[in-house]
């Protein structure tokens, strides 16, 4: 028992990725394994940690799904393995999820289980669709009920008993026999003009309503072509007075931010707050260097005292917040008191107001700050501001292009290139093929990158492609021409700064 693992049984929410509760989000993190179906949005997906096993039991494209207890066998041998498996469901995992059913044969195994509620798609999507499941005085309750006519189903539906509710009936699995459900209602006795509605997708970008009556109900899902996974009500509560997801600008917005991981929640909480549905998808992570001694032999020479009036100035540049993090923390690293650094003839540049502001929380205000981002910007106010008998110290990226060098060497200008810290490609290779699937079928508005790292990096994970589908959202002109070196669909945000991408995406300007 003590080596066995357990198995976590969790509910995803009904797509967003904002409503994957806090418990979820937690228990994720920590999987070994991740299980999931067919319902789970990338928005979601892309939340499980890239070391976690996948292991897809849903329907794809010409297959069919895993049966039952083919789920329950692999269920039983990860957690026999002795491994924390998440088995990750829509909605809630007892709300028609078969849930039950798989913790029935986890515990004749004696496998440790814990459950993680999810908001169930039953009462959250006609949330997301403005309609109140209860409310008084015009529903008193509410009732669940599955559409799906299985070949097994013992027990047909029946429509006698609901139709002399007076609550809000909600049909799941309800698509295919929309008809079906609102003949028998009606002739149960319910009037053909009560209130009915459908929803498909909801909470994700494909959101879609229907907001009818019993009789036009299935004349009218046709009309909006609402399809599978979609939520039929039946009621006085579906009307349209409480809409509101439209009024959020980019509610129908789907993006995939490419940024770092460690640097990327604030930027996507920003996106989610104006509607914006976020598949996270890190291509490129920043990692200290593991051999400091060319660090340690520049610091030693860069803090000797220097009083002589025949050496100039020396420069520390810093070109961008990432780099600014990394140089205080090798500074700690390598015991380098600041005061050290500071005197009349160290200078500090930068390459923006971000970097500038991230060298402010260390006390220490730039003498050089260019006003538009951009390394060529840089390069020109060194050239104006920095004389031949300075010495330049560039601590950046060990992947830093060469530009700013160049512009450097032609202004006859002596400079040292210093690495602090490494670039690497970390994309989690198991979302590629169905990111590029979403970018296929135009799911996919932007694709936002925030350097040409990010780029490189989103390529590199995507491997050989036809990239002219992709609509790159970049944040400057060099991302610009990275992405448009693979013939992507550019856009350039107005100013290099990650607000202004998203003022673009407002603007619907992204191509
Ligand atoms: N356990 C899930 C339900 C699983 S049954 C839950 O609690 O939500 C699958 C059915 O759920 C679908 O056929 C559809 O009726 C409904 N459903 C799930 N996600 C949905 C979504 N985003 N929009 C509309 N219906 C959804």
């Amino acid at each position: 028992m003590e080596d066995n693992g357990k198995v976590w049984l969790v509910g995803a929410g009904p797509g967003s990725g904002e409503l994957l509760t806090a418990k979820a989000q937690a228990v994720l993190e920590k999987a070994d394994v991740v299980i999931y179906d067919a319902l789970i949005q990338l928005e979601i997906l892309t939340k499980i940690p890239t070391q976690a096993k996948k292991i897809y039991v849903g329907k794809r494209a010409g297959h069919h799904s895993a049966s039952q207890q083919q789920i329950n066998e692999i269920l039983l041998q990860e957690a026999l393995k002795g491994k924390q498996v998440v088995r990750l469901k829509g909605g809630d995992p007892f709300v028609f999820g078969r849930g039950a059913e798989e913790l029935e044969c986890l515990a004749a195994h004696q496998i440790p289980f814990e459950i993680v509620p999810g908001i169930t798609s039953a009462i959250a999507v006609l949330e997301y669709a403005g309609i109140p499941v209860t409310h008084r005085g015009i529903a008193p309750s509410f009732h669940v009920i599955t559409g799906h006519r299985s070949e097994e189903a013992k027990q047909p539906i029946n429509y006698d008993a609901l139709a002399q509710l007076d609550g809000t009936l909600i049909f799941l699995m309800g698509r295919a026999a929309v008809k079906e459900i609102s003949e028998n209602l009606i002739k149960e006795g319910m009037h053909l003009d009560t209130p009915a509605a459908a929803v498909s997708f909801g909470t994700t970008k494909r959101q879609k309503t229907t907001i009818s009556t019993l009789k036009n109900l299935e004349f009218d899902c046709e009309r909006m072509n609402i399809q599978t996974p979609a939520i039929i009500a039946v009621g006085q509560v579906c009307t349209q007075k409480f809409e509101w997801i439209n009024q959020l600008p980019l509610f129908q917005k789907q993006v995939v931010v490419t940024r770092e991981k460690r640097y990327a929640s604030g930027f996507v909480k920003k996106l989610e707050e104006k509607g914006a549905h976020v598949i996270t998808f890190p291509t490129i992570e920043t990692v200290p260097l593991k051999d400091t001694t060319a660090f340690r032999q520049t610091m030693n020479r860069l803090t000797e005292p220097n009083e002589k009036a025949s050496i100039g100035n020396q420069w520390i540049v810093l070109t961008s917040p990432t780099g600014v993090e990394y140089f205080f923390s090798l500074l700690r690293k390598e015991n380098i008191d600041l005061r050290k650094l500071l005197s009349e003839k160290k200078k500090f540049a930068v390459c923006g107001s971000g970097t500038a502001a991230a060298l402010e929380q260390h006390g220490i205000y730039a003498d050089v700050i260019p006003e538009r981002f951009s390394g060529k910007e840089l390069g020109r106010m060194l050239q104006k501001e920095a004389n031949k008998n300075d010495r330049i110290y560039l601590f950046r990226s060990a992947l830093a292009d060469e530009e700013l060098q160049i512009m450097l060497r032609e202004a006859g200008l002596s400079y040292e290139e210093v690495s602090i810290y490494e670039t690497v490609f970390c994309a989690d290779s198991e979302w590629s093929e169905p990111i590029w699937d979403q970018l296929e079928q135009n799911q996919i508005d932007a694709v936002m990158f925030t350097s040409a790292s990010t780029v490189k990096g989103f390529v590199k994970a995507m491997g050989e492609r036809d990239f002219s589908i992709v609509p790159a959202l970049c944040i400057g002109k060099k991302t610009a021409l990275e992405a448009s070196s693979y013939h992507m669909r550019v856009t350039i945000s107005k100013q290099a700064a990650l607000d202004s991408m998203i003022d673009q995406l407002l603007e619907s300007e992204v191509r």
